[in-house]
């Protein structure tokens, strides 16, 4: 039996609330989409909640949102999956990487103000694999230089940094609810903002720039349909009705790998900072250095052999070629970030992974090292 890399925790409560949505004929700007939005509010403790079709969309309103375009500087990470960055360039903006802190594997906030122009309009800091990033220091720089910031929490509904939800802690945060990550609604992800402007423009922008009260074909500004259905927001609902054992499922699955891997000196984990709770994304390792990037590639394809999912958790962004051919990037240019991404390895991680699986993954991963 192959160990898939990811997989959605799905039962008959999720099933029955689209059967009843499917039933209902009202398949979208019905009632699922308040409800799914009040529950991810609630949880995050933040005053708007705006479900959008995808973590990426989300992440392009708040830009829009934020008033960036062509001109604009806007500072991330290269660690991280490319929307962080993509939602940049949908605007004309420029990317402005800081490369990464060697051990938390997120933005080096300390080399955050060195980046900062006349042009830097915003910062996009990213919860990598669920950890947030040093948010102090970036909101101390960023208040300190009269910049926004947007949270990239995608990879960290649940997670917490001093007691606070990830998502909340900035101008704007957006969750992702792709099905591998921490709750799904096959397609979908979450602004959530306490800033009322920010939340009646994506609204509005979310639904092809129609204001509330406004009749179909009135529209007052530019906008997408960004919209998610109410068949994922009622399986979003009820995800979020069961975040606490979903959550907990994860942070077992967790807890076996760091036990079964903590002698294993050819292995390291990311750094978990004692400022944040980790809500788990994905759980990757990192091969010690003398490990080669080609090494990393035939370990990760003889776990795939053996039917064990696996994947380069991430890809430098600055290294994807159409940011070479558009910004000039070359190897070299973020060296922490490359020197992490060419070892690290995201290992099969989902709820229903058993002791066995960890058990098996982790004995075939010490005799292909
Ligand atoms: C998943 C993810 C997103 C959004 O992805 P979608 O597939 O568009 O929902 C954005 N940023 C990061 C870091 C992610 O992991």
């Amino acid at each position: 039996m192959p160990i898939e890399l990811s997989g959605p925790d799905i039962t008959q409560a999720e099933i029955d609330a689209v059967a009843s949505v499917l039933r209902s004929g009202r398949m979208s700007l019905g009632p699922m989409v308040p409800k799914f939005e009040e529950a991810v509010g609630h949880y995050v403790g933040v005053k708007h909640a705006i479900a959008v079709c995808s973590g990426t969309c989300g992440l392009h309103l708040l830009i829009r949102a934020l008033g960036v375009g062509a001109g604009d500087e806007v500072i991330s990470t290269p660690f991280s999956f490319i929307a962080s960055s993509n939602c940049i360039l949908f605007e004309n903006a420029t990317p402005v990487f800081v490369d990464i802190d060697p051990d938390t594997w997120n933005i080096d906030a300390a080399k955050i103000e060195s980046a900062i122009t006349s042009r830097t309009k915003a910062l996009i800091p990213v919860d990598a694999f669920g950890q947030v990033p040093d948010m102090e220091t970036i909101l101390r720089v960023a208040a300190k230089h009269k910049l926004r910031v947007i949270e990239d929490s995608c990879e960290a509904l649940g997670s917490k940094y001093k007691g606070k939800p990830a998502g909340s802690l900035a101008d704007a945060g957006v969750f992702g609810f792709y099905p591998n990550k921490q709750i799904t609604t096959g397609e979908g992800g979450m602004i959530v903002t306490n800033d009322d402007s920010i939340a009646e423009l994506c609204r509005s922008m979310r639904n092809q720039g129609r204001d509330t009260g406004m009749s179909w074909l009135s529209h007052e500004r530019l906008g997408y349909n960004y919209r998610l259905s109410d068949v994922a927001c009622a399986i979003g609902y009820v995800q979020m009705t069961r975040i606490k054992e979903i959550l907990a499922k994860r942070d077992r699955v967790a807890r076996l790998y760091q036990e079964r891997l903590s002698n294993e000196k050819r292995v390291t984990f990311q750094k978990f900072s004692p400022d944040c709770d980790m809500s788990w994304f994905v759980f990757v390792i990192k091969l010690s250095d003398n490990y080669t990037e080609t090494d990393r590639g035939n370990i990760i394809a003889a776990l795939r052999e053996r039917g064990i999912g696996c994947s380069n958790y991430f890809a430098p962004i600055h290294l994807q070629a159409f940011y070479r051919r558009q910004f000039g990037f070359k190897p070299g240019d973020f060296p922490v970030c490359e020197r992490v991404a060419a070892r690290t390895i995201a290992l099969p991680f989902h709820n229903a992974i058993t002791e066995a699986d960890v058990d098996h993954v982790v004995k075939t991963l010490q005799e292909l090292l």
